[in-house]
């Protein structure tokens, strides 16, 4: 594990530095040096087309495998039936293999929740499934609109790092400080290895993504958003089905502000005014609420999209009626289309802070309501299976404590 002062020197050398991976690099990031595994999954159609003229192939090729790979989710070249036998070979003797990442182990819990450990070259992230939606604000909202309560729909929680440098003192992945950054395709392939495990029909049955799994998306900027790319332009999931979290990078906020198409954004607030948030989220210190606030306020929110404050629940340090007060406050004075999430907090191993009650997490949401906020309370998922939020650690346990 990292010491404090190396996850703070990583934090600091990702946001100085950006932890830049390009497409070339994306296909050899498993390469050990040799061509024997590059891998097609995580190239983009416009990079497949390049694959497949170096090997003298005309464009169409590269737009079939762009298909296979991400419409027909093959795991093999041997299931690509749009390819000649021969191209495949020629494939093969060039070092090309598919390469998505494959699920290792799988922990179902009593509410449907599954959590994965995904085999990313020898390593393993997590990934949650949660079917029927988290009954979060992103299912409460469009749910009453449409009357869709009832129709079968999932949502994805997708890891951008493996570990991660941000240290929130909540959080079970800060445990394992930052190990590295997931490459584009191992971004995207736990999204569409997930959706292959369930056979989801994308045109029949509705997927939200919500990248919030293990590590700080905006500290491996690059490759989230060339995920997001494939997710969106090749997978065929809309911007608007996808929600990022950040823990506050307000770099990463401005240029997630420059994107044409972008996911919808979250914050993980946590806390109710600087001094709260620097203990709870060291980030703070780097980028406080106010920066954080005025690097949000440069998104160009588009019809009636709003931007979440995530607010993590920790029983007598964020609870109470007062920090209630604060968060009013703090929301007001934001100015910005905006929703509050709130989520009790879970209990991990070897972390000390303590659940809220129920009454103080409804209480907090009652003064907010009262005060026109839009809040909502976020139904734990997968507690039992160690997938709710905060408690991705890569455990290999498939019973947490109770809650
Ligand atoms: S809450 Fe998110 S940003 Fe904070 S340490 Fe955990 S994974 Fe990193």
């Amino acid at each position: 594990m990292k010491t404090a002062q190396q996850q703070s020197d990583a934090l600091k050398s990702d946001v100085l530095t950006g932890p830049l991976v390009s497409v070339g690099e994306i296909a050899s990031a498993r390469d050990s040096g040799s061509q024997a595994t590059r891998a097609l999954f995580g190239i983009d159609r416009a990079g497949l087309i390049a694959v497949f003229a170096e090997l003298g192939e005309k464009p169409y090729r590269g737009r079939q495998m762009t298909d296979a790979l991400y419409k027909q989710r093959v795991s093999s070249l041997d299931e690509v039936t749009t390819l000649p036998q021969t191209l495949k070979d020629k494939l093969v003797g060039a070092g090309w293999h598919v390469g998505r990442p494959r699920i290792a182990q799988a922990f179902k819990s009593v509410d449907g929740t599954e959590r994965y450990l995904i085999d990313v070259g020898g390593q393993t992230v997590e990934t949650v499934w949660m079917p029927e939606g988290d009954g979060g604000a992103e299912f409460s909202e469009e749910d009453a609109e449409s009357g869709a309560r009832g129709w079968k729909r999932a949502t994805i929680c997708v890891s951008s790092q493996i570990g991660c440098a941000v240290n929130c003192q909540f959080c079970l992945t800060a445990k394992l400080g930052l190990q590295r950054n997931l490459t584009a395709g191992e971004i995207a392939g736990q999204v569409v290895a997930v959706l292959d495990r369930h056979a989801v029909e994308l045109n029949r049955n509705r997927v939200n993504l919500v990248f919030m799994g293990m590590g700080e998306p905006f500290l491996n900027y690059d490759n989230f958003m060339a995920a997001v790319r494939i997710l969106m332009d090749e997978v065929g999931i809309a911007a608007q089905r996808m929600t990022v979290s950040t823990s506050g990078i307000v770099p990463g906020i401005l240029r997630f502000a420059q994107e044409p198409a972008r996911p919808k954004l979250a914050i993980s607030l946590n806390a109710p005014n600087d001094s709260v948030r620097e203990a709870v989220m060291p980030v703070n210190r780097k980028w406080n609420i106010a920066a954080v606030l005025d690097a949000v306020r440069t998104i160009p929110f588009k019809g009636r999209e709003k931007v979440t404050f995530e607010y993590v629940m920790l029983g007598g340090v964020t609870d109470r009626p007062e920090h209630a007060a604060d968060v009013i406050k703090l929301v007001r004075r934001a100015n910005l289309p905006a929703m509050v999430n709130l989520i009790a907090w879970n209990p991990g191993p070897g972390i000390a802070y303590e659940s809220p009650t129920a009454e103080s997490v409804l209480a907090f949401q009652k003064l907010l309501l009262a005060a026109g906020i839009q809040t909502y309370v976020r139904r734990p998922r997968g507690r039992d299976i160690y997938a709710a939020c905060g408690q991705l650690k890569r455990t290999t346990e498939n019973a947490a404590p109770a809650a």
